[in-house]
This record gives structure tokens, sequence and C-alpha cells, in this order.
């Protein structure tokens, strides 16, 4: 899938669109989600073109790969995470449900999480 980009996390970046800033370097950019489905629900965005973690593994330079792991991991930490606990999830494709196209990590916290995936 070519990068659209026109997506809504492309415009956030470009600063097109609003957002709840979190957290931003070289790498990453990270804000709060619009639609929170848990007490902290943050997004962490890759400043590449990248489709989706498909795209992102394995078009992405080891530079860019990991300038965004560690601010993925320092946003949990500077909110205070870490501790408590937090759950990672990045959604790649149609059976996931992938509904933005820019690869993005979201962070669930602040509270119980549960079972990672519903059971069916
Ligand atoms: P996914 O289903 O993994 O692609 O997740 C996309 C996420 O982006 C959803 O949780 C949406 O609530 C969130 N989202 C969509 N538009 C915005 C926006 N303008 N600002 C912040 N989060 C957004």
């Amino acid at each position: 899938m070519a990068y659209d980009t026109n997506n809504i996390f492309a415009r956030i970046l470009r600063g097109e669109i609003p957002c709840q800033k979190v957290y931003e370097d070289d790498h990453a950019f990270a804000f709060h989600d619009i639609k929170p489905q848990a007490r902290v629900h943050v997004l962490v965005i890759p400043k590449g073109a990248y489709v989706s973690m498909d795209d992102f593994s394995f078009q992405a330079s080891e530079r860019e790969i990991a300038g965004f792991i560690r601010a993925v991991g320092k946003v949990a930490r500077d909110l205070g995470l870490a501790d408590p606990g937090y759950r990672i999830l990045a959604n790649h494709g149609d059976d996931s449900g992938q509904e933005v196209p820019h690869f993005h990590v979201h962070i669930f916290a602040g509270q119980r999480l549960g079972r990672m995936i519903q059971p069916r």
C-alpha cells in the first residue's frame, strides 16, 4: 500500500490539525488519542512516512527504528507508567482493524487492562 500523504496523522505531523501533544523528538511524535479507550491512551508515531508496522519494520533505517522504540519507552516512562504498567499495541492491516494508515503504537494505561484480546 502506498503512503497517503494526506492521512490524518501526516496532517497532525505537519501541524495542519491540532492535537494534544505529549512528546516530540527527531524520530517520534506522541499525542493523546481523540477517543481514548483507557484512562490513559496515547499514540506514538514515527516522523517518517510509513503505512504500518509491516512497512516500518521493513523500510525504516536502524536509526529510525531504534529512535522510535526508545521514544515509545520514554513517553511511557515520562507519563509515570513504567511502575504501574502499561500495554502497547500496533494494528497492521484489515484483520486488525487499522484505521489510520500511518504507523502508530497505542499506549494504554491508568487502569487494570484485562485480557489482551477478547475471547472469540
Ligand atoms: P488504529 O485503529 O490502530 O488505526 O487507531 C487509530 C486511532 O487514531 C484510533 O484510536 C482513533 O481514535 C485515533 N485518532 C483518529 N483521529 C485522531 C485525531 N485527530 N487525534 C488523535 N487521535 C485520533
